[in-house]
């Protein structure tokens, strides 16, 4: 692998890197999140321990979704519990757009004191992970419990399982300064494939994924949240003894919502006409407003 320039690559904030290991047959994406996460996260007022969960969730669901084209096609991340302290985590992207919230018991997650761990705040609980292919109008769903002791290992099952691809994730986030900073590393091995291609042999035991997963193993959770370190340039610090790195040019992230006055007037629809007028107020007007970025809607009914 040649050196990053890292005069074309500064600070790679709000920014997705990928990259192919074709002597390993891996691939592998990183993003950095810093203004579209504080964005993100200052849509609610979360507490401490919602915002470090929902970082979490929304550079996984950048990493996960980096791995579909820029076509329309889309990848959802939702976690889901019955009688969870967290009721409902959401996230999706597409093309380059990010968007996630969460739904949870305040008075229940105050009493479960600081940094409370995922079993705690999900309790028993399930996580969906679901690729909608916008060309091909084909969908992919996978579902894993919620355990362990991160999303990233949630999420590490899903592919194991549902997919049956040795993938190793690592995620970072640091909220204590002013500018939240989060970031992810994922990397997939797809065995005598190319990417794209069909898969034949991936298995978590084979010497070329092992050799693969020890060194992107070894990235710490510092250097995914250095905002002075250029993706590129850890992406050299891992892999600078392989003889290929592939890499694309890195692709912005953004925080997008694609909720309109169109999307709530046809959701308000499904609702029987009784349940409309108590929304209704004085005016005649139901006041709507986007769980993903709270923006409000009024609409005529
Ligand atoms: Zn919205």
């Amino acid at each position: 692998m040649t050196p990053p320039d890292r005069i074309r690559d500064p600070a790679s904030i709000d920014q997705l890197l990928s990259f192919t290991l074709p002597d390993r047959h891996a691939r592998g994406r990183m993003v950095r999140l810093g203004p579209v996460l504080g964005r993100i996260l200052a849509a609610h007022a979360y507490p401490q321990g919602i915002k470090e969960l929902l970082a979490e969730a929304l550079v996984l669901t950048a990493v996960m979704g980096a791995l579909l084209k820029r076509d329309g096609s889309q990848l959802t991340l939702q976690a889901q519990t019955e009688g969870g302290v967290v009721e409902l985590l959401v996230c999706d992207y597409r093309d380059g757009e990010l968007r996630g919230y969460v739904r949870f018991d305040r008075e229940r997650l105050a009493a479960l004191g600081e940094a409370p761990s995922l079993g705690e705040l999900f309790g028993g609980g399930y996580l969906a992970v679901t690729f909608d292919l916008d060309a091909t109008g084909e969908r992919y769903q996978g579902v894993v419990p919620l355990e362990g002791l991160s999303l990233a290992r949630a999420v590490e099952a899903y592919f194991a399982r549902s997919e049956q691809v040795p993938t190793l994730i690592r995620t970072a986030v640091d909220l204590r300064a002013n500018r939240p900073i989060a970031g992810a590393l994922l990397i997939q091995h797809l065995a005598e494939g190319e990417e794209g291609g069909a898969r034949l042999h991936a298995r978590p035991e084979h010497p070329e994924w092992q050799h693969v997963a020890v060194l992107g193993g070894s990235v710490a959770p510092r250097e995914l949240v250095d905002p002075d370190l250029p993706l590129s340039e850890l992406l050299w610090r891992l892999f600078h003894e392989e003889r290929e790195v592939r890499v694309q040019p890195l692709a912005a992230v953004s925080r997008g919502c694609r909720c309109s006055i169109v999307h709530f007037e046809e959701v308000l629809a499904r609702f029987p006409k009784e349940d409309r007028r108590d929304m209704r107020d004085d005016n005649g007007v139901i006041l709507v407003d986007c769980a993903f970025c709270s923006r409000e809607f009024a609409i005529q009914d």
